[in-house]
């Protein structure tokens, strides 16, 4: 199956396919901004056929699995003429920051999606909804559905019963509408401290569902939020303001990680609730689950992650080691390549692994097509061509991509003095190895036929300088060069016109494909290569480099100038990912 026949085939595309067909939502009004069903109906038809939204908490910076839920729902709005809101769920006011808000804004549109087109701007934070949510919570007590539960929490817990056994009901779930109406304006208006009430929905103490005995809606909380400052001491519980938001919304397809399957029954009681009250319209938004990413050799918990930056174990959020979003891009991912990588792994009902080889893969594929080509020499050694003029140099040109004549040609010059890698020249050549060694010829790249006469080493037995000589009618493109039949075909750069630049060689960060198995701690599972910086001998023309282009360095695999510590003619380079799955043969690149 291709790709594309392929992404039209997951569960959650079926049942919006299926609605589809149905013109479930088709009747649906949007008044052009959240609101409950007085406010919709006086718009027109909803012009978006689905929607979709992308809610994360700005509590930290987002990583790969994120990545997976940002093309999900942005992606099935495009695909399904629908429309993917944007929504800051900040709704627990000790966690969150404005510098995260604006990391994860940052991190959606560099992936290539957006909440805003030419006629909607759909970006939105649950907290401005909070009069919202506290009108409804006002309305369920009155209708009898929600009451002020006194007990402390431990007492909350005692009373909650276990898996097998039910729950018992608490002393204050009688109250009489009036009393608990009461009580919720006072905790509104901070008479009580932290814990002493919290507004219980009136379900069900014995449902075999624990999120169905009587959930939290609200608690009292006296801090500061960093959008509402000091204007609530109350605050919602996510499971009271996720399923409402949604609905202010409009949103038709609310798609979450599997962990909130055993939520979906109350996602469902609020949303049918508030119904009732006349405050939304049916069908209500539907929650659909789908597996969460779980990635070998990462870890994808902000909370983990958070831990790996605080403890200097990385340079910060945006190592390029970390599988936070600004990680993968300063290491020099793609959002294509992410795109790719959303779409190869699919979403599915259970949970599983995804191994890290198919990220990289993802990178590759795209750098592939896309990657101009450039030599570097990671581990220079001098190549001395001696019977070279000195002084004298000339052009040698070679595609910037060779299965893309269009995009031109570029030009290094030869010289005398070359760097060659270390690791292309043996004094005494083991089997199979044909490229430099005394009496062998190998072809430079680009360049000419050369004959190896000798080498140069210092005291402590290091070859220090490789000799040979060129043979003036093999120059690469010339006519008769082809008549030089060799094995070899290294890569070079001309030591007086090539730049020495710092490139830092990524590995993954854990050497464990589940570094956290077993409760381990994850610490324990760093891989200790995961840098490895070196000064390597570049081709000139990279000096121009310019902040996260990218490059195929010729036989070592896909470089980015790095987007924070490149200056304007000093770039440093990130290796990406090598050529080849090194991991896969078992040994580390
Ligand atoms: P973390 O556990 O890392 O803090 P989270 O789920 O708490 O992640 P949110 O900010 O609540 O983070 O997530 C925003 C959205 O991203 C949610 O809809 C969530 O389902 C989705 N998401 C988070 N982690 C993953 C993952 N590993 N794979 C797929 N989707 C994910
Ligand atoms: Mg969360």
């Amino acid at each position: 199956m291709s790709e594309a026949a392929d992404r039209s085939s997951n569960f959650i595309r079926g049942q919006i396919e299926a609605d589809l067909a149905q013109h479930k939502h088709a009747q649906r009004h949007w008044a052009g901004r959240p609101g409950v069903a007085d406010t919709q109906r006086q718009g027109a038809l909803d012009t978006a056929r689905i929607r979709t939204r992308f809610p994360p908490e700005p509590n930290g910076y987002l990583h790969v699995g994120h990545a997976k839920s940002i093309c999900l729902n942005f992606g099935l709005a495009r695909d399904y003429g629908g429309r993917c809101h944007m929504r800051f769920d900040d709704t627990n006011p000790v966690k969150e920051d404005q510098e995260y808000v604006d990391s994860i804004l940052d991190a959606v549109r560099w992936l290539g999606f957006d909440w805003q087109d030419d006629q909607e701007d759909n970006l939105y934070y649950a907290s401005d909804y909070f009069d919202q949510l506290y009108a409804f919570a006002e309305s369920l007590v009155q209708a009898g559905h929600a009451y002020v539960d006194s007990q402390n929490a431990e007492q909350m817990r005692a009373t909650r019963g276990t898996l097998t056994e039910p729950g018992t009901d608490s002393p204050y779930r009688s109250r009489s509408p009036d009393d608990n109406l009461r009580l919720l304006r006072e905790m509104r208006e901070g008479k009580h401290p932290e814990g002493s009430h919290i507004l219980r929905a009136k379900i069900d103490m014995a449902s075999p569902n624990m999120n169905l005995r009587d959930p939290a809606l609200y608690r009292i909380r006296f801090a500061e939020h960093h959008r509402t400052g000091k204007r609530w001491c109350v605050y919602p519980m996510y499971d009271y303001a996720h399923p409402i938001s949604d609905a202010l919304e409009n949103i038709t397809h609310s798609i979450c990680t599997l962990e909130f399957a055993d939520h979906r029954p109350l996602y469902d009681w609020l949303l049918e609730r508030l119904a009732e009250g006349g405050f939304f319209e049916r069908p209500l938004p539907q929650q659909i689950e789908f597996a969460r990413l779980n990635l070998t050799y990462a870890i994808t918990s902000k909370r983990r992650l958070q831990e790996l930056v605080q403890r200097d174990l990385v340079g910060g959020w945006d190592d390029p080691r970390m599988p936070t979003i600004v990680g993968l891009r300063r290491r020099g991912y793609t959002p294509a390549s992410l795109q790719l990588f959303a779409e190869r792994i699919g979403v599915s009902k259970a949970d599983s692994w995804i191994d890290m080889s198919v990220l990289e893969q993802a990178l590759r594929d795209d750098l592939e097509v896309s990657a101009a080509r450039a030599v570097a020499v990671l581990d220079p050694l001098k190549l001395i061509i001696t019977n070279y003029p000195e002084g004298a140099s000339e052009p040698c040109s070679a595609p910037v991509h060779p299965q893309h004549p269009e995009r031109g040609r570029r030009e290094f010059p030869f010289s005398r003095e070359l760097w060659i890698e270390r690791e292309d020249f043996a004094e005494q050549a083991p089997k199979g190895f044909f490229r430099l060694f005394p009496g062998n010829r190998v072809r430079l790249r680009y360049g000419y036929v050369v004959q190896c006469t000798g080498f140069d080493k210092d005291a402590a037995g290091r070859i220090t300088a490789v000799h040979a000589e060129y043979l003036a009618d093999s120059k690469s493109g010339t006519p008769g060069a082809d008549l030089y039949k060799v094995k070899g075909n290294i890569h070079w750069v001309s030591a007086a016109h090539a730049f020495a630049a710092e490139v830092r060689l990524y590995d993954r960060l854990y050497a464990d494909p589940h570094p956290d198995a077993g409760g381990r701690d994850h610490v324990q599972s760093l891989n200790p290569d995961s840098l490895r910086v070196i000064e390597a001998q570049l081709e000139p023309s990279l000096a121009q480099a310019a902040p996260e282009d990218r490059f195929q360095f010729e036989r070592h695999g896909y470089f980015v100038a790095d987007r924070t510590q490149s200056t304007p003619g000093k770039p440093v380079f990130n290796r990406a990912v090598s050529l080849k799955d090194s991991w896969a043969s078992g040994k580390s690149a």
